[in-house]
């Protein structure tokens, strides 16, 4: 049984007022907040288990050395991921797809090779591959969505050609909560024998991952939005891409041995983790994941399911009130304008001065905002711990504003 109010109090900041209003937190899709286990968890890692890992042979570093390297395998388990090994911990999704832009893909493309991308992309997933097109002449071929912001997977599999080299996909916009299929673009991929990067930094927080059924060749995930620390994450990369993927960063942990004339490197997953890693962050990104899976992520997805149901019932009263993107089974993310001259800035203003923590701006999907024709949105952002009541007080604000602007 899915208790709302018994998992709220688990986040201690949720009971907070913000100008003097109860904090109705909807900014989940740009970080979500911490429960209380993590907090926790970290506090007694700094307190009583904090040393360097994997250097140290005394009691403190071998236990956070445990404790950390542990995490890959809860990784492992929350992405149903065959083999902790396959699991690179980064500080978040922009640095796993960087790795995977710098290590595997910039030695293999030549000027003309294509990477294929779709509209729906954060700029994460895009300016690292923009990086290859400005240093090697790498194409960029974009895959526009539907008007309601639907991707057909079949679109994405026939812009791959002879000359592309990787297929890089979001599974969830985190301007529309379009859901992509990513299981159906890795088949039709693996068919013409291209590799898929699949950023999970949205999809992993609102439903099961399996990546056996999604099939792709790298995963990436973002620690802060599962609840956990920012500077936390991980990327799952097959070993067989592994083995294709040069170093990324230089310095201690990635390397075996080094001399002055000669380095060799140490065996993936470490030969991509260069220096002191976010220790503690790891170390809360994991106990985040095992209270995800604790809560069920089954459980988490039908709860975000009915309020975006009960929302988007909600916002079709209102005349005056434009939502980008309206895909089938889309997640709780909407994405909006009103009627009129208000700006996304002054909307979230008001709706903060409601106790609503919203976003406004081009939410790092600048092409996605272009498809829509608009330059700025007021996001709304459901997480596992929001309510109908949150979605009422939202609405309210959101009258307000047509009040105030109009
Ligand atoms: N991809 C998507 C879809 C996102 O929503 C975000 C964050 O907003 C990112 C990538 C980048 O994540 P991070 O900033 O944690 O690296």
């Amino acid at each position: 049984m899915y208790d709302v109010e018994t998992i709220r109090a688990d986040f201690p900041i949720l009971s907070r007022e913000v100008n003097g209003k109860p904090l109705v937190y909807l900014d989940n899709g740009a970080s979500a907040q911490k429960p209380r286990v993590v907090i926790d968890a970290m506090t007694h890692a700094y307190e009583k288990e904090y040393a360097n890992v994997h250097r140290g042979l005394h009691y403190l570093s071998n236990l956070a050395t445990d404790k950390y390297e542990a995490v890959r395998g809860i990784v492992a388990r929350f992405l149903n991921a065959p083999d902790p090994e396959e699991i690179v911990f980064t500080t978040g999704t922009t640095e796993g797809i960087n790795l995977v832009s710098y290590a595997w893909a910039a030695p293999r493309m030549q000027a003309g090779d294509e990477i294929v991308l779709s509209v729906l992309e954060h700029h994460a997933n895009i300016v690292p591959w923009h990086f290859l097109r400005e240093r090697q002449g790498v194409v960029l071929k974009w895959v526009e969505p539907e008007s309601d912001g639907a991707l057909d997977p079949q679109k994405v599999i026939d812009a791959i050609g002879p000359k592309t080299k990787l297929v890089a996909v979001t599974q969830m916009s985190n301007v529309t909560g379009t859901l992509v299929d990513v299981a159906t673009i890795c088949r039709g991929a693996k068919e013409k024998g291209v590799p898929v990067l699949v950023d999970g930094s949205q999809g992993s927080v609102h439903r099961p991952v399996s990546i056996p059924e999604i099939g792709c060749d790298f995963y990436a995930i973002t620690g802060h939005k599962l609840y956990g620390p920012s500077g936390s994450g991980a990327i799952w990369i097959a070993k067989e891409r592994m083995k294709e993927m040069r170093p990324f960063l230089g310095g201690g942990d990635m390397i075996r041995d080094v001399y002055r004339d000669t380095v060799t490197y140490n065996d993936p997953p470490m030969k991509f983790e260069a220096g002191t890693p976010g220790i503690v962050q790891q170390i809360g990104m994991g106990v985040a994941l095992e209270y995800l899976m604790g809560l069920g992520m089954e459980n988490i997805a039908a709860h975000e399911a009915e309020l975006a149901a009960y929302a988007t019932q909600r916002f079709k009263g209102l005349n005056w009130l434009n939502i980008q993107g309206s895909a089938p089974g889309k997640g709780a993310i909407f994405s909006m304008t009103l009627e009129g001259a208000a700006h996304a800035h002054d909307i979230s203003t008001v709706l903060d001065k409601k106790g609503v923590a919203v976003r406004a701006g081009t939410h790092c999907a600048m092409p996605l905002l272009d498809f829509f024709g608009v330059t700025a949105t007021c996001r709304a952002s459901f997480g596992l711990y929001n309510t109908k009541a949150e979605v009422d007080k939202l609405i309210e604000a959101l009258e307000l504003c047509h009040e105030l602007f109009a």
